[in-house]
């Protein structure tokens, strides 16, 4: 079974992106992506086969490929060009896309339900409908047998179980396992594994169909939101007419009544 793991470097902060400007120390693998990596990892183990792990990035995101090596990903691949940079969800799943297609062979594509910069959630479905592959989202666990796979995934009345044919695009809600650590061996292999380079010329893709020129979306500013901040009543279980009387009050005030 061959398994490609979609992995985005993203910036080492748990609040906002405050500006477009990163440097290498600040990046670290999505966190989703690593819950993905490790259903990856798992199903090469119990079936065989290999994961290869990619991100498209400048060359600051190499070292967030070699902790997937070093964890137990087989291969990493990272799609760099000057020209990606700038990419909104559509140029990305258009070179993600391609990249697939050069590679070629996947039985099964994972990626993360979201990221923690842009948190779009898009690239997933946009790169299953690009490839014209089945796509099971937001993903809590999965069982593969007789070339089926089985998701049970998260969606807003509660979960679902879905079945489909591969190959197949796979979005993994975030925290559902525990992703395993890298090891000595792992690292060892890491540092020296050659992480194989894709370009827009290995791709054959035109300069206006990537990076900020193929994007119909520009992130002009990110900010942080101002904190409101809310204080708390307490109030105990002698206390319910009092609560009855509060709830009425603030109700009147917001005129929900
Ligand atoms: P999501 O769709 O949330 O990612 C889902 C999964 O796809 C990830 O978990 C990962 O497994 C995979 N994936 C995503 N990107 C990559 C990658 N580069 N390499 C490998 N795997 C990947 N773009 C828009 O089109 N619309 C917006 O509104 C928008 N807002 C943004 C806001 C901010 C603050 C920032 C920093 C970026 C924004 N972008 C937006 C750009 C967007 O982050 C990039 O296009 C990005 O490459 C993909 O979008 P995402 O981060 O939302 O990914």
């Amino acid at each position: 079974m061959k398994i490609l793991s979609l992995v985005k470097a993203v910036p080492a902060t748990a609040g906002g992106v405050e500006s477009a400007e990163r440097r290498a120390s600040e990046f670290i693998a999505n966190p989703a992506d690593i819950t993905a990596l490790e259903e990856a990892l798992s199903l090469r183990d119990l079936m065989g086969g290999s994961v290869i792990v990619m991100t498209m990035g400048s060359e600051a995101c190499e070292n967030v490929l070699r902790q997937c090596l070093a964890r137990g990903a087989d291969e990493a691949v990272m799609l760099t060009d000057r020209i990606f940079s700038g990419a909104d969800t559509a140029a990305t799943s258009r070179t993600i896309a391609e990249a697939v297609k050069y590679i070629g062979g996947f039985d099964l594509i994972f990626c993360g339900r979201k990221t923690t910069d842009g948190e779009t959630g898009q690239v997933g479905p946009e790169l299953a409908t690009r490839l014209g592959l089945p796509f099971a989202a937001n993903c809590t666990g999965l069982e593969y047998q007789d070339g089926k796979l089985t998701c049970s995934c998260l969606n807003v009345w509660g979960s679902e179980k879905v079945r489909l044919s591969v190959p197949a695009v796979v979005s993994f809600a975030y925290g559902i396992n525990s992703p395993r650590l890298a090891s000595l061996v792992g690292l060892y292999r890491a540092n020296r594994a050659k992480i194989e380079r894709l370009d827009s010329k290995k791709l054959n893709i035109a300069p206006e169909n990537c990076g900020q020129a193929g994007s119909p979306t520009e992130v002009i500013r990110s900010f942080k939101c101002p904190f409101e901040k809310r204080s708390a009543v307490f109030l105990n279980e002698n206390e319910l007419e009092k609560a009855f009387s509060f709830i009425r009050g603030k109700m009147e005030e917001e005129s929900c009544t």
